[in-house]
């Protein structure tokens, strides 16, 4: 059997240890006789899987104690929505800092229901980079200063978070959550779709501080209140179970593979590899972001023509990488290197991107 070399940018690849648990346990898991997906939601054996998923993102992220852990549905889109209708009081403004499509996403949806402003933007030179944290505008009115900290289609990634503010900080995190150890108490709120590093789509992951929840609007629709959920631990309504489970399966993976700072330290080994091959290119790739805002998570880049990228694309595919495609709105290549993508994966990337520019220079 061979397994792809797969970079895909979401739903992206699983750790194959993870993906064989699965298998073995499918038909029968923990002796029920039934597979995950066919326990009720109210079981004990699936209530120890959906305790454990949320005891290790505990663990593996540090949340302090006077945060609460979800698990919802919608994706991190229908966080877009639900972080206004909760947390935008009318006498507030909600600040968003622009770095790339899903923060526009994000203030799309915010726009429809209450004030807004935007705090940075980096849209002017298509999103090369992070704005400097003294250069983000913020009120004494913010509700709340919502940033990305990957944006997934541009390549760039906020290093650090210290920006200047005492509204509480939200922060999409659906593209590089559990890539790196970071300050879970510097933020209010931290959503992630888990399809990108912690598991398949249908489960999103929130992060929230209690301070933040006593503040929240009530009179809104029950399943879009995070108390409803908070009140319930994520079993309000039927959960995706099977999700939940993988999800619990990759968290113990990352735990074996060293945890936050284990992957940190592979994903910057894998970043580096690709990221060499760029820089000592003469300028036959053309990294998209610049170096100080670059992702290790999402590595973005340009050949010279629109030919020569179409032809390293149909190239990589006959040589057996997938996902390599840019996003239409960057066009050019994409290697996203999640959580679960080799070293070996990336070696083999880095080798072939050498060959191929020995070809067509
Ligand atoms: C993929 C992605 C989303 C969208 O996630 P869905 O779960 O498909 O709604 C939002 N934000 C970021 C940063 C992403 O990478």
């Amino acid at each position: 059997m061979t397994r792809a070399h797969n970079f895909n940018a979401g739903p992206a690849a699983l750790p194959l240890d993870v993906l064989e648990k699965a298998q073995q346990e499918m038909v029968n898991f923990n002796n029920t006789g039934m597979s995950v997906m066919e326990l009720s939601h109210r079981s004990k054996e699936y209530e120890e899987v959906h305790n454990e998923a949320i005891s290790l993102l505990k663990e593996l992220l540090q949340v302090p104690n006077n945060y609460e852990v979800l698990l919802l549905q919608g994706g991190a889109s229908l966080q877009f929505p639900m972080i206004p209708m909760n947390f935008s009081p009318k006498d507030k403004t909600a600040n968003y800092v622009l770095t790339g499509s899903w923060s526009e996403k994000a203030l799309k949806e915010a726009k429809k229901l209450g004030e807004t402003r935007i705090g940075a933007s980096s849209s002017d030179s298509n999103y090369t980079y992070i704005p400097d944290a003294d250069t983000i505008e913020t009120e004494a009115d913010d509700a709340y200063v919502h940033i990305t900290s990957n944006n997934t289609i541009f390549g760039t990634q906020w290093q650090d978070f210290q920006l200047n503010t005492n509204a509480p900080l939200i922060a999409d995190m659906s593209s590089d959550i559990l890539s790196r150890p970071v300050p879970v108490e510097r933020f209010s709120l931290i959503y992630a779709g888990a399809q990108k590093n912690l598991g398949p789509s249908g489960v999103t992951v929130v992060i929230v501080k209690k301070e933040l929840l006593e503040t929240a609007e009530t009179n809104i629709p029950t399943l879009l209140s995070y108390n409803t959920h908070v009140d319930k631990n994520s079993l309000y309504h039927t959960p995706p179970t099977f999700a939940i489970y993988m999800l619990k399966n990759v968290l113990q993976w990352v735990k074996e593979n060293g945890g936050a700072s284990g992957m940190e330290k592979r994903n910057q080994e894998k970043a580096s590899l690709l990221y060499d091959v760029i820089d000592n290119s003469n300028g036959f790739y053309k990294g998209h972001a610049e170096k100080d805002s670059r992702s290790i998570m999402n590595v973005t880049f340009n050949l010279a023509t629109d030919e020569l990228n179409k032809a390293f694309l149909d190239e990589a595919k006959k040589a057996g990488f997938v996902g390599l495609n840019g996003h239409r709105s960057v066009g050019g290549c994409r290697a996203s290197i999640y959580n679960a993508v080799s070293v070996e994966s990336c070696k083999a990337l880095q080798e072939f991107m050498i060959d191929f520019q020995q070809k067509h220079q």
